[in-house]
This record gives C-alpha cells, structure tokens and sequence, in this order.
C-alpha cells in the first residue's frame, strides 16, 4: 500500500506519523509545523478537519509541503468527499459512523478513483453503543469486533486500500487489541497508545506498549500521542524504532552508563552527539564511552567511537583503536568522523 509516496507494510521499516495541533485553516501556521515535523524525520502527518474550513484549505497546505497528508474526520462525508479532491494522500474515517449507504458509497468511490487509503480507527473511548453492551465495557474483542464492522462495511463495496488502528490509553488493552487484530485480518496496522500522557510518561508508556508489539513484528507505522510538541512525538517514534532496527536510515548513539572509571564529561558528550546525529541519514551506530579499559570492547557493534583516557580521547572504530585525539578537539572530529560515514554509506 501507498500514502503518497510513502510504502506501509510490506518491509522491514515501520513509517513514522505524527499530528499538527495547529488551526488546519491556518495554513501558514499548519505549513510551518509541518515543515518542522518533517525535518524531524516524520514520514507522514496528519491534520484534523473538523470544518469546511479545514477541508478547503488542504490544497494550499499540499502546495507547500511535500509529506504525504493525512485528513482526520469524524462522521461528516462532506468533509471526507473535500479532502479528497483537495489532493488528501489518506483519509481516516470509520465508514460505519458515516450514516446513510450512499454517503458511505460516495466517499469510497472518491478514495478508489484517486487511489487513496482509508484509515479505520478503533478508539476504546467511543466503541459503538451496541458492542459496549454486548462486552459491558471496553474490551480487546469488542474492538476488534468494531474494527471488522467497519472493514466489512468497506469490502462490501469493494474496497481493501485499508489501514487499521485500535487505540486505547490502557497499554495492556492496546496491545491486546492489536495482537488480536493482527491476528484476524491482514491489513495493515496504525499503531498509537492515546492520550499517553506528557513527553515524560507518555513517552514511556508509548515505548512500554509499542514496544511489546513491535517486538513480535506487529505495526506498519506509528503515532507517539504526547500532550508536548508534536516534533518530540517524531524524536520519540524514531528512538522507539531505531531501538527495533526499523528505523529507516537513522544514526543511533552507544552511550555507556559511567561509572567510577570514567574520564571525560560523558553526559555532556553525549548530549551533543546525540542532538548531532538526530538529522543523520545513514544507518550508523556511534559510541561514546566514559574509559579505555573496557569501553572500546564494550561498544564492539559501533562504527566509529570514542572512550575518555587521561586528558585525551580514543577514537575507534569496530573496537579496534585508531588514534588519540587531545581532549578538546574530541567532540569536533568524532562529528567529522560521522560525517565521514555518512558520506561513504551515500556512496554506497
Ligand atoms: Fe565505566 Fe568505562 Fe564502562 Fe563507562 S566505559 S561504564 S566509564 S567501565
């Protein structure tokens, strides 16, 4: 499947998705995050539109940007039928909410005609009345139940360019949501824990659910929900999937823990090596450690390096020293370095 030029499922790479929190009428202010999202290494975002006013102004937005664009929608086709030909790469609507049959059928020929997906999402919060009733609350069936109510509403008219989502701001629930799901259809899953939380403990609650599904290979593309910047939703989405090696092209940091053999301001190091090597895009693994006795050989996996010695650094490469560096130039040629392999991994 494609969301613009972007492949979902099928590879080895789970694609990054974030969420303006701009006006989407306000196209200059919704442009200009987008813009900061995509810097950040988001692959495709996603805009609410809640009016006509939101729907009218996709194509402007599309003008100026080149990620592919997804439309949020909630019941109303007017807006889905808008966004399309406003040159929408992806609507999310659940075509079960949309009401009348040749609404529904309006909507799906539009998305056919222009080749775009839908996405269906399943929120735990807003289950259908009759499957809350049927489970008594929110449960993992019941949402895989709504989830194929709605798929079956789409096949019915023929249409399989779907992307599922089953979020819920209980982590076990999610994750038991989407392995039942992945279990029961093959289309590909969105997955998001909602309303997680702050940068600090949505991000661990993220890492804590997503983390346990990518791990058994579930999940075509991914959404941090953080009530912070949505750019710290993408940093969070990347590290989450380096951590997996799903990451597409992303430099990742080996930063030993220190300990009392340390000789060099590590923290701090590796602070700027980190922010250094976030808008790297080649696959290298670069280490900072704190000593000579047992950082090299701890940090045998990186491609390039560098372990504190008296006054001075060692930089290495695959665990093997190369040469010694004064301490102060150390932070300055390990970058030099990394750009040296960033070049040679283009040329590759
Ligand atoms: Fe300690 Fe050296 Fe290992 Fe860092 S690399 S944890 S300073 S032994």
């Amino acid at each position: 499947m494609k969301v613009g030029n972007i492949q979902i499922g099928g590879n080895d790479q789970v694609v990054i998705q974030s969420m303006t929190t701009t006006k989407t009428h306000d196209v200059k202010a919704t442009v200009e995050q987008i813009r900061r999202l995509e810097e950040a290494g988001c692959q495709i975002v996603r805009v609410a539109v809640p009016d006509m006013r939101a729907a009218e102004a996709i194509p402007s937005i599309k003008k100026e940007i080149s990620v592919p664009l997804v439309a949020d929608i909630h019941f109303d086709y007017r807006l889905a039928l808008k966004a399309i030909e406003g040159g929408i790469d992806k609507i999310r609507i659940n075509p079960g909410n949309i009401g009348r049959r040749d609404k529904v059928e309006a909507v799906v020929k539009a998305a056919k005609e222009r080749g775009i997906p839908i996405r269906i999402g399943v929120n735990a919060g807003s289950l259908e009345k009759r499957i809350l009733e049927k489970y008594g609350y929110p449960t993992a069936d019941g949402m895989v139940e709504s989830a194929l109510y709605h798929i079956g509403i789409l096949e019915d008219l023929d249409f399989t360019d779907i992307v599922v989502s089953l979020k819920a701001s209980d982590v076990r629930l999610a994750i038991e949501a989407y392995r039942k799901a992945a279990a029961a259809f093959r289309y590909p899953l969105h997955l998001g824990i909602t309303e997680s939380g702050t940068l600090f403990s949505g991000t661990v609650k993220s890492a804590a659910g997503l983390g346990a599904l990518l791990a058994q290979g579930i999940g075509s593309t991914i959404r941090i929900s953080l009530s912070a910047d949505p750019v710290e939703e993408v940093k969070v989405a990347r590290e989450l999937l380096k951590a997996f090696g799903l990451a597409a092209n992303a430099a990742t940091l080996i930063a030993c823990p220190t300990c009392g053999r340390i000789e060099i301001d590590l923290i701090s190091i590796a602070n700027e090596i980190e922010e250094y090597i976030a808008n790297i895009k080649a696959p290298i693994k670069v280490s900072v450690l704190g000593c000579a006795v047992n950082g090299p050989g701890e940090a045998r996996e990186a491609d390039i390096g560098i372990a504190g010695a008296r006054g001075e650094g060692l930089l290495f490469r695959h665990g093997k020293i190369v040469r010694k560096i004064p301490e102060e130039k150390m932070v300055e040629e390990l970058k030099k370095e990394i750009d040296k392999l960033a070049e040679e991994y283009r040329h590759k």
